[in-house]
């Protein structure tokens, strides 16, 4: 089965199971992108324009990530994109520890079918979230995206062995273009360390 089916499946089965926010929600939003990258990116949550129409980062923030992304040579085509998060919880209000354990099940298996070279967190929630290993309890001690934007990380999440590389949230460079460089930096790295990866193995 490819990855791609492989998705779909757990896609159907995420569906099926009776998450928290489930109800309050319109649309699943589970995940897209390629689902053979070598980079994926994990955000936080939907907001309202990803509820609507069931994918991620389709919104403001979304479309900030396109140019992000073509700005540094890369594509949608070249990162697979999800939220810890599978509904969005209601007014984007702090999804609840007890909601992330339930939720972090399905990211695992995500993250397992597309067993990509590079975890990007992106911003301050999903970095600390990872760098925490998924222990929601100790996120609050982790430290911010602003300290550790751009810093490899490899971390034992849930089992897996996971190079992890925090990016700031495409919705923060929006308002705050001096993080520009900054993001632009930080991708170089990411690029880098794929090409590295590439180059060991061949
Ligand atoms: N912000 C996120 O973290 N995820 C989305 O899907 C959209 C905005």
């Amino acid at each position: 089965m490819s990855n791609k089916e492989k998705l779909k499946e757990i896609e159907e089965n995420c569906s099926k199971d009776s998450l928290p926010l489930k109800e309050t929600a319109k649309n699943l939003v589970f995940g897209k992108g390629n689902s053979e990258a070598e980079i994926m990116f994990v955000g936080e949550a939907a907001g309202k324009n990803e509820d609507e129409q069931g994918l991620p980062f389709v919104g403001k923030a979304g479309k900030n990530l396109d140019k992000l992304l073509e700005k540094v040579g890369l594509s949608m085509q070249d990162v697979y994109i999800a939220n810890i998060l599978k509904y969005r919880p209601p007014e984007n209000r702090d999804p609840l520890p007890e909601e992330i354990k339930k939720h972090t099940p399905w990211l695992v298996e995500q993250i397992k079918t597309i067993n990509p070279k590079i975890i990007c967190s992106l911003g301050n929630y999903a970095t600390k979230f990872f760098l925490a290993n998924g222990n929601v309890d100790k996120m609050n001690d982790m430290p911010g995206i602003t300290s550790v934007h751009g810093k490899t990380k490899l971390i034992d999440f849930k089992g897996l062995k996971i190079k992890l590389i925090p990016l700031f949230h495409p919705a923060a460079i929006i308002y705050n273009q001096k993080l520009l460089p900054l993001w632009e930096q930080d991708m170089e790295l990411v690029k880098k360390e794929i090409k590295v990866k590439q180059n060991t193995l061949v």
